[in-house]
């Protein structure tokens, strides 16, 4: 019954967009209206039901803040539903960056449980255009979730999809390093 946290957190390389998760998670930007990268893949692949949630959930709260996470349907997705959430723009770390991408991770989490889902797939937040740098981004999303199962049964399991060979070396790296990452 109690799975080690370790055995909870799978790291894979593909594209995001196949994944048939119970929720699947976007680096969306703040307007919530689509933009490139892994947005992009996500609404060409899941077709237009996905940003008809997404412009009404903007027109009631006026977008999403950064650390925020929304919730929409997958449209065509094999996923079952789709959480937007809003990285930060790497400026260096002088504008909380580390803070507001942990939160990513916490509130994309927390939304996951509050919806029921046994399986989470994350893509690799801010490393793409937002440009935060990928070890330390990878230690985040790592520590984070790790924190989180630790404390929650759902979901059962997280995974991340990293879509470059960069992302996917330095997640192996940390999750075989001492089990769990610190
Ligand atoms: P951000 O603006 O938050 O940096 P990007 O979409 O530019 O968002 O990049 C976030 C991450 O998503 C990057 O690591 C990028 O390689 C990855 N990515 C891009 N397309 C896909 C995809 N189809 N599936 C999974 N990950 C993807």
């Amino acid at each position: 019954m109690n799975v080690p946290v370790k055995d909870r957190i799978k790291v894979i390389q593909a594209d995001i967009t196949k994944i048939e998760a119970d929720a699947i998670v976007n680096a969306a930007n703040s307007s919530l209206l689509g933009g490139g990268g892994v947005d992009g893949a996500i609404h060409r692949a899941g077709g237009p039901e996905i940003l008809e949630e997404c412009r009404k959930i903007a027109a009631r709260q006026g977008g999403c803040q950064i650390g925020e996470a929304v919730i929409t349907t997958a449209g065509k997705l094999p996923a079952r539903y789709v959480i937007h959430t809003v990285g930060p723009i790497w400026y260096g770390g002088t504008q909380d960056e580390p803070e507001k991408l942990a939160n990513c991770y916490r509130n994309s989490l927390k939304l996951a449980q509050e919806n029921n889902c046994q399986t989470v797939a994350f893509s690799n937040i801010s490393t793409g255009v937002y440009g935060y740098p990928k070890p330390e981004a990878a230690h985040i999303a790592l520590s984070e979730t790790v924190a989180f199962l630790q404390k929650n049964p759902l979901p059962e399991e997280v995974t991340f999809v990293c879509f470059d060979e960069e992302n996917l070396r330095l997640y192996q790296e940390l999750t075989q390093a001492s089990g769990t990452p610190k």
